[in-house]
């Protein structure tokens, strides 16, 4: 069978679906039995690097956990994520014995002590450049505060590291259609080439579709 991406592309690059139940997003990669598989302080904890895993980021609050319900169909997949001592760890969620979901720890802190923002930094830094598996960053960006400092260092990085972006522009349900279309080209002209944006809300239902054919793509390659 044809991958599901290639039957339904859409080039429309403004179009946003806003996601029915009777909606199929997924005929390859099965998000919705994502469980949890662990915690990881440091690249040496993780799981063994095989398979493939698109991992998400973002600031604390922007929205990422959310995403990861929605998109997994699952109501408190990513409450293990913010488990007190688990909010500074690598999550990491298998979707099938090869492919994983993994929740980096949420940047912007201001409470963390520098000296635990500068550990977590490295590890993180280590598993960004040291993970085999690593297919692409799934950037989580609140769509009224895009592009912040910390997400431009972000990106830059995975710029200079080769790493692919997909940007979703989460919470657009909080502004009109109008604003959210400005913004989605906004952030696109603003991105280098190899990074994708799109429009996402887990509260209305917009944007699973093109984000699951995303991680179908890379977990594909
Ligand atoms: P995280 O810290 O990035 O994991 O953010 P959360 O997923 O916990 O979301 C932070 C807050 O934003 C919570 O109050 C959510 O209910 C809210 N939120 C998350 N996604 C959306 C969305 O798409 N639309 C709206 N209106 N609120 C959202």
């Amino acid at each position: 069978m044809m991958p599901y991406y290639i039957q339904t592309k859409s080039q429309d690059p403004y179009q946003t679906e806003v996601f029915k139940p009777s909606m199929s997003t997924d005929l390859s990669v099965p998000l919705s039995q994502a469980t949890f598989l662990k915690s990881a302080a440091t690249l040496k904890q993780c799981p063994a690097d095989l398979g493939a895993e698109v991992a998400f980021c973002g600031r604390s609050n922007a929205g990422k956990s959310s995403a990861l319900n929605f998109l997994t169909d699952q109501k408190k997949l990513a409450r293990t994520s913010k488990t007190p001592g688990r909010t500074q760890l690598i999550n990491f969620f298998s979707l099938s014995e090869a492919l994983r979901l993994v929740d980096l720890p949420g940047y912007g802190y201001a409470k963390v002590p520098p000296k635990m923002k500068e550990e977590w930094q490295r590890n993180l830094d280590d598993y960004l450049r040291g993970r085999e598996s690593l297919r692409g960053l799934i950037q989580v960006m609140d769509i009224r505060h895009p592009l912040r400092e910390f997400d431009k260092l972000m990106l830059e990085w995975c710029e200079s590291a080769g790493l692919p972006v997909h940007i979703l522009l989460t919470k657009a349900d909080k502004l009109k259609r109008g604003p959210q279309q400005s913004t989605l080209l906004t952030v696109r002209r603003s991105v280098g080439s190899g990074v994708s944006v799109q429009t996402f809300s887990a509260t209305h239902g917009i944007g699973k579709v093109e984000l699951t054919r995303q991680i179908n793509l890379w977990m594909a390659t």
